[in-house]
Order: structure tokens, then C-alpha cells, then sequence
């Protein structure tokens, strides 16, 4: 099963994205994970995109191309992924596209989750990150705490510095103008399923696998 999961910044791709990974036993491959984990260790990616990131723009389509496409040789990658923040631009649904046929992958789904911008805005000033493991909290669920409940790192939440109010707006833009066409892409392939965002996590996700169902492709 090879999934894309689709939706502007602070939809709930990622926490969806862990959940369905979970269900169907298949890597979530998270492009931000990736270079944020990067720009962490410093290595020659994290130098070039740190950044573009912090700005809230987009990094080059030919450093996150030939990402991509190590990460999907790999071994886990082989029985099906969910790919997490890839792609972003036609240019790289068109990569993406060309590497699927190279490889014999004809069943990948677009899953778009949409939701209204005024609640996108407030959900990214309200969360924070754990700088250990990159799990994604609402800042009310987590007041008070002072371990992560996911990795058990102390003092390990913080905010993005994308996710600062200023940074927010200038993303918001990018998805609208850059990879919104993404999904006309995809459409006029017929392979897309369309959930609405504005739910609680279990809905959303009940609403994924129903759809996935519906198109025989939970398995
Ligand atoms: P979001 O909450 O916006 O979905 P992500 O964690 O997916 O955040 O991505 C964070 C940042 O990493 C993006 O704003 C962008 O700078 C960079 N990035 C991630 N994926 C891509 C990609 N496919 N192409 C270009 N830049 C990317
Ligand atoms: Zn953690």
C-alpha cells in the first residue's frame, strides 16, 4: 500500500500519518522528520536546508528528489510507505511519478485532508514539538507535563520555529501558490481521497480507513 498523505501545514498529516503506519504496518516516511533530523546532526543537507525551513519556504526540488528516492530503495520501503510532506511541488509529483513507474508502483492514493485556514492558524501557534523524537502536542494537553509521553525526553517541548506566528503566514502562502497544484495533479489521475481535517484525531482517522475501504485498499 503506497499512500501520499496530502493537506496544507497543520492539518494532522503527521499524526495521521503514525496512526495509519501503525494500522497497516508500513513505514511513515515524514520529509520534515527527515531534515530536521538533519539540520539536528548538522550533516550537509541540515546545513543547506535549515534555513529555507526556518523561513518557511520550500527546499530545492533536486535535494528533496534525490532524497526521496534513497529513502524509497530502502528495504522497509519495499512492502508500502506513507509519504509525509512529499510531494510539495508538480516538479516533484512528476519525479515522484517517474520513480514509481521505474520501480513497477501503480496503486499509489492521494489522501487530502482539508481543513478551514483560520483553524489551521490557531492550531500552529497552539502546538508544540518534542525536540526529541518530533511527536506534534497540543499545547493545553501537554501544560504542565515535563516528560514526552511518547519518548520520555525531559524538558524536550518546544515551538518550531516554523510554527511562530510570522513564519506560519509565509507557509500558508507557499502551500496555496506551490503545492495546492499538487493535488490537480494527482486529481486528474482520478487517485485521490478527500477527508475533512476539522475532526477529532480518532474521526479523521475513522475516516481515512473507511475511505480506503470503500476502495478496497485497506489491507
Ligand atoms: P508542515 O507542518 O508544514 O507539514 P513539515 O514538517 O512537513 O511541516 O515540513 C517542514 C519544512 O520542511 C517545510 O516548511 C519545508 O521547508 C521543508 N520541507 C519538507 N518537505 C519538503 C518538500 N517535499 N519539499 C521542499 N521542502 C520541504
Ligand atoms: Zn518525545
Amino acid at each position: 500500500m503506497r499512500i501520499i498523505l496530502f493537506g496544507s501545514p497543520g492539518v494532522g498529516k503527521g499524526t495521521q500519518a503514525k496512526i495509519i503506519s501503525k494500522n497497516l504496518n508500513i513505514p511513515h516516511i515524514s520529509t520534515g522528520d527527515i531534515l530536521r533530523k538533519a539540520v539536528k546532526e548538522q550533516t550537509e543537507l541540515g546545513r543547506k536546508a535549515g534555513e529555507i525551513m526556518s523561513r518557511g519556504e520550500l527546499v530545492p526540488d533536486d535535494l528533496m528528489i534525490a532524497l526521496i528516492k534513497e529513502v524509497l530503495a530502502s528495504d522497509e520501503c519495499k512492502k508500502g510507505f506513507i509519504l509525509d510532506g512529499f510531494p510539495r511541488t508538480t516538479v516533484q509529483a512528476e519525479a515522484l511519478d517517474k520513480l514509481f513507474s521505474q520501480i513497477g508502483i501503480n496503486d499509489a492514493v492521494l489522501i487530502n485532508i482539508t481543513a478551514d485556514e483560520n483553524e489551521i492558524i490557531k492550531r500552529l501557534n497552539n502546538r508544540r514539538a518534542c525536540k526529541q523524537c518530533g511527536n506534534i502536542y497540543v499545547l493545553k494537553d501537554i501544560e504542565g507535563m515535563k516528560t514526552c509521553p511518547n519518548c520520555g525526553a525531559e524538558n524536550s517541548f518546544y515551538l518550531r520555529n516554523d510554527d511562530k506566528e510570522e513564519v506560519i503566514k509565509n507557509r500558508l502562502e507557499v502551500f496555496k501558490s506551490t503545492t495546492m497544484p499538487v493535488l490537480d495533479y494527482y486529481k486528474s489521475k482520478g487517485r485521490v481521497i478527500e477527508v475533512n481535517g476539522l475532526d477529532t484525531i480518532e474521526n479523521v482517522n475513522k475516516e481515512i480507513i473507511e475511505a480506503l475501504k470503500a476502495k478496497n485498499l485497506y489491507h
